[in-house]
């Protein structure tokens, strides 16, 4: 394949902005490659500027699961769009839009939209805050949350010491009110419960990660982590901006059975516009600016054509009954093949899937269960097999910690010219 646009244009992007990129990942740089840029994308296909075509499997970090340029959703964002961007002012929309969240996700008695997960998770965090009268939060080791302060910290020197900053730029006051626990191992939570317990305000985790790869928790781990907030009066907050709607309609607390008291969203639920929500139980929404004394405000918020693009994505999902069970399908198929491959070619790799959400962890452990085993992970082989991939015309997250995404656009077709590919890239590992 010939990338020479695409390099040209990053050389041209890099001169005005930061590494020539909105957000750090797409610089590919953990793949020592640059990145392509696209061009266009429909269905289960991405095109660059070199005229490259890939079958896509980041659907744009989450949101496409119908595919790219679904064809209702771009009619309900054209006809939004002819009558208006943006009021500022209450719309219809935004109403039906909070009763679809809430009848998939039954938790939510209440939901407040924003413009991103980043903001979904920032304002969850200082609305339980706010609830619960208290400073500390408690999150988890590769656990991702947007980019808020209180969520760029790592844990502190000793198990039980308050976090550091893991970015520049963040006060150590910020640091100081977040702890971090390890994900799927509850005596770490127990430890932070038993010191700090009275003052935690909330615990956040992804109920499945995406964001170190997918990991799912233990039923163990789950419940006891519901159990301990319940106890001590905190509140749990799902970060579902990756799996709602994506792993099944009411999200993970649905395939868990675990009702969490707040839940994030983003990704699905802007259909492909920048989105994102949060809610839960109304007596804790009910905090929020205007009705109670928590501030929370946005000149965007409920926008007419992210609301448009979101409430055609969500009814489309919510009117085909066997959506679910189609997204499985394929992404099962994909995961028997790999492992078929996998043991074919002798590669030391771990296939995880929870439902069209995977990732092959280059390692050679048996199982992946934890961040520490994340962390065993052969990045320069992931990085070779990104690259074969790209090469064959397979468009992967350009990361080892990511999730990859099958949607309801990608065929039968796709999937057997992806396995095809990926079996000439084993070969070459
Ligand atoms: C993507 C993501 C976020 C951040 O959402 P943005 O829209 O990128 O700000 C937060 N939490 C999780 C779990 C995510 O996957």
């Amino acid at each position: 394949m010939i990338f020479d646009k695409s390099i040209a244009a990053f050389n041209e992007a890099i001169k005005h902005i930061p590494g020539g990129v909105n957000s750090p990942v797409r610089a590919f740089k953990s793949v020592n490659n640059s990145p392509v840029f696209i061009s266009k994308a429909k269905g289960s296909k991405v095109y660059d500027i070199d005229g490259n075509e890939y079958i896509d499997y980041v659907g744009t970090w989450g949101p496409a699961i119908l595919g790219h340029a679904d064809s209702d959703v771009i009619d309900a964002i054209s006809k939004a769009a002819a009558g208006g961007t943006s009021f500022g002012a209450p719309t219809l929309l935004e109403t039906e839009m909070a009763k679809l969240i809430k009848y998939m996700i039954p938790s939510i008695e209440s939901v407040r939209m924003v413009n991103s997960g980043t903001e979904a998770t920032m304002s969850a965090l200082r609305l339980a805050r706010g609830y619960t009268k208290r400073e500390l939060v408690v999150k988890f080791e590769g656990c991702y949350h947007g980019h808020g302060d209180s969520f760029l910290i790592k844990a502190g020197s000793g198990a039980l010491t308050l976090g550091e900053p893991s970015s520049p730029g963040v006060t150590s006051g910020t640091a100081h009110s977040t702890l971090t626990a390890k994900f799927n191992d509850l005596s770490s939570v127990y430890d932070l419960f038993s010191k700090y317990g009275e003052q935690i305000a909330a615990v956040i985790l992804e109920p499945i990660t995406g964001n170190m790869g997918v990991v799912a928790p233990t039923r163990e781990f789950i419940t006891g982590v519901r159990d301990i907030c319940t106890k001590y009066g905190t509140v749990l907050i799902f970060d579902e901006v990756m799996t709602g709607f994506r792993v099944a309609s009411g999200g993970a607390q649905q395939l868990l059975e675990i009702k969490p008291d707040l839940t994030t969203l983003g990704k699905i639920i802007g259909g492909g516009l920048p989105v994102g929500a949060y809610g839960g139980k109304k007596e804790i929404m009910d905090c929020l600016s205007p009705k109670g004394p928590v501030y929370q405000a946005g000149t965007l918020s409920g926008n007419p054509l992210a609301m448009a693009a979101g409430y055609a994505t969500l009814s489309k999902i919510n009117n085909n009954p066997n959506f679910y069970g189609q997204l499985e399908d394929k992404a099962l198929y994909l995961e028997k093949k790999i492992n078929v491959l996998i043991n074919r070619y002798s590669i030391p790799a771990v296939y995880n899937r929870v439902g069209s959400m995977s990732t092959l962890f280059f390692t050679e452990l048996e199982t992946v269960e934890t961040f520490d085993d994340v962390m065993t992970c052969d990045t320069s082989k992931f990085a070779q097999y990104f690259n074969l991939s790209l090469n064959a015309g397979i468009y992967l997250a350009p990361s080892q910690f990511e999730a990859g995404f099958v949607s309801i656009a990608h065929t039968q077709y796709d999937l057997d010219k992806t396995l095809e590919a990926l079996e000439l890239a084993f070969a070459r590992l």
